[in-house]
Order: C-alpha cells, then sequence, then structure tokens
C-alpha cells in the first residue's frame, strides 16, 4: 500500500445548512467526500478530499451488474463543549474488512481509514450539528468500478466516504413500534451474506417490508433462513429480548450482522452485572413467553436509533403485545447510558469514545 498524503480540494462554493431538527434521514450532504482508488498495480492510492460532487461511471462498471460492494455507518457527535466525537470507528472499519473479505474487495488499512475520517470531519467540522439529538451520520463504502460484464471480482475500486447531517430518530421521543415476524422472504442464509454490509442484503427486504408496511408495521423481523424458526434480526437492527429476568439476543451465526451497538449493549450489560445470554431463540419461544407473561421487552440496536423499543410483535396473525406498548426500564437505561457516553454527557469507562482534537 502507498503512504500518499491526502490531497485537499476546498470546495468554492458552500452550501447553506439545513435547519438542525427537521432533516430527513440521508437526504443532505456536506461540502466535501472523501475518496480514494484501487487497482491491482498500485493498490489503494491517491487519498483525496474533494467538492462532494457526481461521480462519473462507466455503464459496464462492474457494480451496477453483479453488486459487488460494502457500506458502513457511524455517527460523529457534537459534545456540549464543542468536541467532535465518534463511537468506536475502529470497529466500523474492521466490519468493513470483513465484509470486504466476503465480497472479494481488497482490504484498506484500518488505521488510515480513521485518519482518512478524521480529516474529512476536521475539514466538515461545521457541519457536525449541535441541537439534542442530532449528529452527523458518516457513510463510508466500496464500489465495483472495472467495466466489465465477465461475473468475476472487479480489479478496480473506488472507496469513499460521505456525510449527512441527521436529525432525530425519534422526533416526538421514543415510541415503541410494531413489527412483522416474516414468515415468506429470507434476509439471509447461513453461508450467505448476512454478515456483511452489502447492498444486495438490502433491497432484497423491500418486498417484505412493503407488505408489511401496508398492515401497519414499521419493519419486519427476519427468522432463519432455512427452517423459519429462529429469530436472526429486524430491519437493519439486532434485537433482544427480556423475558422472566434474562436478557436474550441471537447469537451470531453467520447470518446475522455483527452490530457495534449490540456488542456494545451486551459489553454494558455485563458490567451492570446483567449477563447476556447470546443463544438461538424461537419465535415460539417468545409466543410462549408472551401467552405465560413473561416477557418484560423487547427492543432493536442499530446506530440510527441506538435503542428502539418493540412493542408489539404480528407473528401468524397473533398480536403479542410487549410492555403495554411502553418503553421498558432496561430498554430506557440503556439508551440513556449509550447516548450519553456518545455525546460526551457521561463518563466513557470503557474508551469508546474517539475525540477529535
Ligand atoms: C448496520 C446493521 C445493524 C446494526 O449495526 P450497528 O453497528 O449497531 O449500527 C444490524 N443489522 C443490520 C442488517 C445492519 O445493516
Amino acid at each position: 500500500m502507498t503512504t500518499d498524503q491526502i490531497s485537499i480540494t476546498t470546495a468554492t462554493h458552500k452550501k447553506e445548512k439545513p435547519s438542525q431538527d427537521q432533516v430527513p434521514f440521508g437526504t443532505i450532504f456536506t461540502d466535501h467526500m472523501f475518496m480514494m482508488n484501487y487497482d491491482t498495480n498500485e493498490g489503494w492510492h491517491d487519498p483525496r478530499i474533494v467538492p462532494y460532487a457526481p461521480i462519473s461511471l462507466d455503464p459496464a462498471a462492474m457494480i451496477f451488474h453483479y453488486g459487488q460492494t460494502v457500506f458502513e455507518g457511524l455517527k460523529a457527535y457534537r459534545a456540549e463543549d464543542g468536541r467532535i466525537l465518534l463511537f468506536r470507528p475502529e470497529k466500523n472499519f474492521q466490519r468493513l474488512n470483513l465484509s470486504s473479505d466476503r465480497l472479494s474487495i481488497p482490504p484498506i488499512d484500518e488505521e488510515r481509514m480513521l485518519e482518512y475520517l478524521i480529516k474529512l470531519l476536521e475539514v466538515e467540522k461545521d457541519w457536525v450539528p449541535s441541537t439534542l439529538k442530532t449528529s452527523l451520520y458518516i457513510r463510508p463504502f466500496i464500489i465495483s468500478t472495472e467495466p466489465n460484464l465477465a461475473v468475476g471480482p472487479s480489479r478496480t475500486y473506488t472507496f469513499m466516504i460521505i456525510l449527512s447531517p441527521v436529525g432525530s430518530y425519534f422526533p416526538g421521543g421514543i415510541r415503541p413500534v410494531t413489527i412483522h415476524v416474516e414468515e415468506q422472504f429470507t434476509r439471509a442464509a447461513k453461508g450467505g451474506t448476512g454478515m456483511a454490509k452489502t447492498a444486495g442484503n438490502y433491497s432484497s427486504g423491500y418486498q417484505a417490508q412493503a407488505i408489511a408496511k401496508k398492515e401497519g408495521n414499521a419493519d419486519v423481523l427476519w427468522l432463519d433462513g432455512a427452517e423459519k424458526k429462529y429469530i436472526e434480526e429486524v430491519g437493519s437492527m439486532n434485537i433482544f429480548f427480556k423475558i422472566n429476568g434474562e436478557i436474550i439476543t441471537p447469537a451470531l451465526t453467520g447470518s446475522i450482522l455483527k452490530g457495534i451497538t449490540r456488542m456494545s449493549i451486551i459489553e454494558l450489560l455485563q458490567s451492570w452485572g446483567m449477563p447476556v445470554t447470546e443463544r438461538k431463540i424461537s419465535i415460539e419461544e417468545v409466543y410462549q413467553a408472551f401467552t405465560e407473561g413473561t416477557i418484560e421487552e423487547v427492543f432493536g440496536t442499530g446506530t440510527a436509533a441506538i435503542i428502539s423499543p418493540i412493542g408489539e410483535l404480528n407473528w401468524q396473525g397473533q398480536k403479542m403485545i410487549i410492555n403495554n406498548h411502553e418503553i421498558g426500564e432496561v430498554s430506557q437505561k440503556l439508551y440513556d447510558t449509550i447516548t450519553g457516553i456518545q455525546r460526551g454527557q457521561l463518563e466513557d469507562p470503557f474508551g469508546w469514545v474517539v475525540a477529535l482534537s
């Protein structure tokens, strides 16, 4: 790998920044973006920060045909003292390389990716919003760019980072959602790409999500691809259950995305003396707990919402109402603690936060 200096081309026209709390997710982008190229001769090279703009690709570029692409998602937060904070960003770049490995994309030095991100954030620091519950969403991604219709890994790639200011995930305060337990469609199978953040995993879920939404659900809960028996995850969130005092999350089997929020919640609960059992959990077990009245809390976890309480699960025409559609005690405490650490309001005993100097 070459050790090029990052070149910076400053945008001559600066965009107007949106009103902070009313930005629909992922629709507004900052003035600059990061780019770097790969080819088999030079490896990853030419890291640069350039004005945010459309990119030009050959219509035969492999990304358009065979979907060889990976992405990440994390956030930069503005602390009350003005500092810009990142939450475990090294985990995102580790995971990007894991996803790349699955998709036959060449790896990128993880420390270097973090350096590039920090450089980009320094250029765009005024874009990190400061009002309550807002943040700057960070989207690193890699696309295959070789113009070639032969099925096989591309010999050229582009790595990019784009930034998008986002408002609160729950503008009216946290509200538990209703989720449809999906029994017809499958998100991922063992041996497939479920553990990778790659495009096809998401578009293949749209049909199921559209049907579920029509019936008043916010999203779908995916079951395992083989038997449609064991719980995997919700949309782009991992899932936790509190049943009869035990906190359970599905074990990582290769078809579930290894969430960084999931990992942090497991570590946090452990530190509170509330160990999480990572195991197989079937939808029948959840239904049984519901009928026995032992299901206490259910919540999804992910960078977007951090904690998204689930107030109702619809399965085979049965409505399982959880905790009277209210946010549970553990869910609330986890939300307050993680968001507090992320925004620098609470002490960070785990060393999770990376502050820009
Ligand atoms: C990104 C993602 C998650 C959550 O991961 P975090 O690192 O916690 O944001 C869970 N499931 C899927 C399918 C995802 O894409």
